[in-house]
């Protein structure tokens, strides 16, 4: 997908893309010094502040209309399939911007990555193993599933991470096994040629060994609130792909739909946004005229380069490990009281390190995964009941709770 809109803009000329840019943040009417709060009806969105990483300078792009697809934040914990670029930079900016946040505790949890500790991000087994036959076993070599789902192996994913999770709890093990050496070695190959070669890889012969798996962190079904055109609560401000929360994943999204859904959304996206164009904006009574001169630069005063990395990678590994422990496949309400309180005292540091330290990328991800983390945190708390991929054993039903929970 991503080759063939690579090679389609190649041939339009009214499309320039701009590579090496990090986006910082979004441009408001904050920016123009205007009050924004929550509250504040008819927010705008006038562009973003970017980080050109080549010449090292903030600039401003302007823009009527503004699309976020800026990915998941599968980053936030310790083992998870994303890569690293996914750390929920949209969701923060869009947080930060006083946008609208929602669904943000369903985290699907791939039941089954390669467990290679240290290697991010975790290489998939992709379940089609288990639908050719392939079998969860635990330390003592018992097929488990069968305790927890008629379904057993072919269970739904939430259901088979959780039941793994409890397995690894239980036998106070960091994985489970993949059995596959009674399948055909030969259809195995056809089948999954490079989950056969990364086994080999790493000295399993899945004809002879079991493969080590634990339950990564996947995907996120909440995000950034859209309505059915990807339409934010911010004006002129567009979400597709997985930073955005359409509403079509529920709370559990079903295997295959990201991408579809990116798809159509960001078609929507281009079809809604068309009118911004169209439209002279400035006869709606709310609007405020801006120009890129109106935008202030950014502001990098009493900044100093960056000394210590080792604040930034410790706080990001500290992070990963409370929402990893606390705010993972299962949780209760003292676990996510003691995430928030954990959450609290980094975000404290992390805006202290970004007030006196120049603009980095890392810093800026970092930051954009504390927030992440808080609104997980604040999303699993709010919510008391157990739904789709949030299980809290402190309400282990679910609840008549229709509304989606906005933060
Ligand atoms: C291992 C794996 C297997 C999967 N398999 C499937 C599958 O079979 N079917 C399916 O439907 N889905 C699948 N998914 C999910 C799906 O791939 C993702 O949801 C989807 O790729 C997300 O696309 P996106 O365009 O929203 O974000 P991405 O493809 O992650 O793109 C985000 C882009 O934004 C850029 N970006 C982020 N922040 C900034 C910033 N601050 N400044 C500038 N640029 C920024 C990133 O560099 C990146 O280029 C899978 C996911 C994984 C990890």
């Amino acid at each position: 997908m991503e080759r063939a809109l690579l090679q389609a803009m190649q041939t339009l000329p009214n499309i320039s893309l701009i590579n090496h840019c990090f986006v910082i943040d979004l441009i408001t009417q904050h920016h123009l010094g205007y009050l924004v709060t929550k509250s504040t009806l008819n927010i705008r969105c006038y562009g973003v502040y970017v980080l050109n990483l080549e010449s090292n300078e903030i600039e401003k792009i302007i823009s009527k209309v503004t699309v976020l697809a800026t990915g998941g934040n599968g980053q936030a914990y310790r083992t998870t399939t994303n890569p690293i670029i996914a750390t929920g930079d949209g969701v923060a900016m869009a947080y930060r911007a006083k946008g609208r946040i929602e669904n943000m505790e369903f985290i699907q949890f791939h039941p089954t990555a390669l467990f290679q500790p240290g290697e991010s991000p975790s290489f998939l087994i992709t379940e089609a193993v288990r639908g050719d036959g392939g079998i969860l076993r635990n330390k003592f070599g018992e097929a488990f599933m069968e305790r927890y789902d008629e379904r057993r192996d072919l269970a739904p994913r939430d259901i088979v991470a959780r039941a793994i999770d409890n397995e690894m709890k239980k036998n106070g093990t960091e994985h489970v096994y993949l059995d596959c050496r009674h399948m055909p070695l030969e259809k195995f190959i056809h089948h999954f040629p490079n989950i056969y070669q990364k086994c080999l890889s790493v000295g399993i012969d899945v004809s002879k060994d079991m493969i080590p798996v634990a339950p990564a962190a996947h995907y996120s079904c909440g995000g950034i609130k859209t309505d059915e055109f990807a339409r934010t609560s911010i004006k002129n401000l567009y979400a597709c792909g997985e930073c955005a929360s359409t509403g079509l994943h529920g709370a559990n999204r079903l295997a295959s739909n990201s991408l579809l859904e990116a798809m159509v959304f960001g078609h929507r996206a281009y079809l809604n946004s068309i009118e911004i164009f169209d439209n002279n904006d400035a006869s709606s009574p709310d609007y405020i005229a801006c120009s890129e001169a109106d935008i202030p630069d950014w502001n990098a005063e009493g900044t100093r380069d960056p000394k210590e990395m080792i604040l930034i990678t410790q706080s990001l590994k500290e992070l990963q490990q409370i929402m990893s422990d606390y705010v993972g496949i299962v949780r209760t309400n003292v676990r996510l009281t003691r995430a928030i309180k954990r959450l609290d005292l980094l975000f404290e540091e992390t805006e202290e390190l970004y007030r006196s330290t120049k603009v980095s990328p890392q810093l800026c991800e970092l930051r954009n995964l504390i927030s992440v983390g808080y609104l997980i945190v604040k999303g699993a708390s709010f919510r008391k009941e157990s739904r789709g991929l949030h299980y809290n054993t402190d309400y282990p039903g679910k609840s008549s709770i229709k509304e989606n929970i906005i933060l």
